[in-house]
């Protein structure tokens, strides 16, 4: 199989499974507890910690984990509910778990405002500048588009945001980290929220990067852990995989040769011809390429391509059950175009050679679509 959805999740690299399996059978003992084997898992903790901290440029008091990025989405927009007459600023282009929060939001009397996509996919600056005012607590755009790779340039929108209010400025960060560089001073945010299993580390492992002296209150209560942030017994097992992904993940990150794929594909759907590229023109992070083949039901070409061992997405995995696809609707696309519309998300250990088969591949079964074979 040559899998081609790690925009959906990833296959935890072998290292991370074994450390895993470690972490399961000798290192399971509760990190709060008092006796030295539960002391060395808190300290194994902390070293986890110090790794993200360093990946993001920022402090390891500063990463508070969560189970994962949707909670630490979650968690940033209930920064909204703290201004009780301050509305809340999030883009047409964020994941559901930034969009449904906003809505939830929303159906208990917050102010939502949203900021509309430009055809390249990245969000339109232009128009967040009219939508915040000295009203607005939070703002919350994503850094890179699940959907198309897009990158959002966070840092000039975030300087432009706290140059006209006091908003809390948050950022989904899940397909960013690691996969372009990302320097949390540079981007200048309060908030940023990360996901293991997008890296090669298990399912259920997150994190909110929650700016020092910031004040955020808990989204959940109990035992304190997490300096009384998140509580909840921590997932060690998962904290340390994921660790140990992003060191993994660096280590095979090699991004001319992402750029190098990213460009082939793109060129291989050009001469298949009838196939619009959403988001090619902004800055991508190279791992994503979303295409709307036209002609085609995209469900079915995916089923067709498992049949011949490749594995693609359609859209994010947590709008594929939908119908509608709100990010490519908004930045232009018609129907027609969404339900051709397939996403090939790469990892960094994917070579050429994979990639030129699975082209082949998708290129027949679109050819048979179409009824020219
Ligand atoms: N944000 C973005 C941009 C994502 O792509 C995803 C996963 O698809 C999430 C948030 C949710 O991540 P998790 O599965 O860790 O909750």
């Amino acid at each position: 199989m040559i899998y081609l959805d790690n925009a959906g999740t990833t296959k935890p690299f072998d290292e991370v499974i074994k450390l895993c399996n470690d972490m399961l059978s000798e290192y399971f003992f509760n990190p709060s507890a008092t006796y030295p084997s539960a002391v060395k898992v808190a300290e194994m903790i902390n070293l986890a910690r110090a790794t993200i901290a360093k990946e993001l440029h920022c402090l390891p008091e500063e990463i508070y984990f969560t189970s994962c990025a949707t909670e630490a989405d979650n968690w940033a927009l209930e920064y909204g509910r703290k201004l009780k007459n301050g509305n809340v600023v999030i883009s047409a282009g964020e994941h559901a778990a930034i969009y449904e929060a906003a809505m939830r939001l929303k159906s208990k009397g917050v102010e939502i405002r949203i900021a509309a996509l430009n055809k390249d996919g990245t969000v339109n600056i232009k128009d967040i500048e009219r939508l915040v005012d000295k009203n607005t607590a939070l703002v919350s755009i994503i850094h890179c588009s699940n959907e198309t790779g897009v990158v959002n340039d966070i840092s000039t929108i975030s300087q432009m945001v706290k140059s006209k209010s006091n908003a809390v400025f948050h950022s989904d960060g899940v397909q960013a980290f690691c996969k372009i560089p990302v320097n949390i001073n540079d981007l200048a945010v309060d908030l940023y929220s990360l996901s293991g299993h997008k890296i090669g580390a298990p399912k259920g492992i997150g994190a909110l990067y929650v700016k020092r002296n910031r004040h955020i209150n808990p989204l959940i209560v109990g035992g304190g852990q997490e300096r009384g942030l998140r509580s909840g017994t921590e997932n060690t097992a998962g904290i340390v995989a994921f660790a140990k992904a992003v060191e993994i993940f660096n280590k095979y990150c090699d991004r001319e040769k992402m750029a190098q794929i990213r460009n082939y594909i793109i060129t291989r759907f050009r001469n298949i011809g009838n196939v619009l590229i959403n988001g090619e023109e902004g800055r991508n992070s190279y791992f994503i390429v979303s295409a709307s083949v036209l002609g085609i039901k995209a469900e079915v070409l995916q089923n067709m391509l498992y049949q011949d061992g490749v594995i693609i997405g359609l859209g994010s995995a947590c709008s594929a059950k939908s119908s509608e696809n709100r990010v490519l609707s908004n930045l232009g696309r018609s129907k027609k175009e969404i339900e051709g519309n397939i996403r090939l998300s790469l990892s960094p250990t994917i070579s050429m050679e994979e990639i030129a088969v699975a082209m082949e591949k998708i290129e027949k079964n679109i050819n048979v679509l179409r009824g020219k074979i």
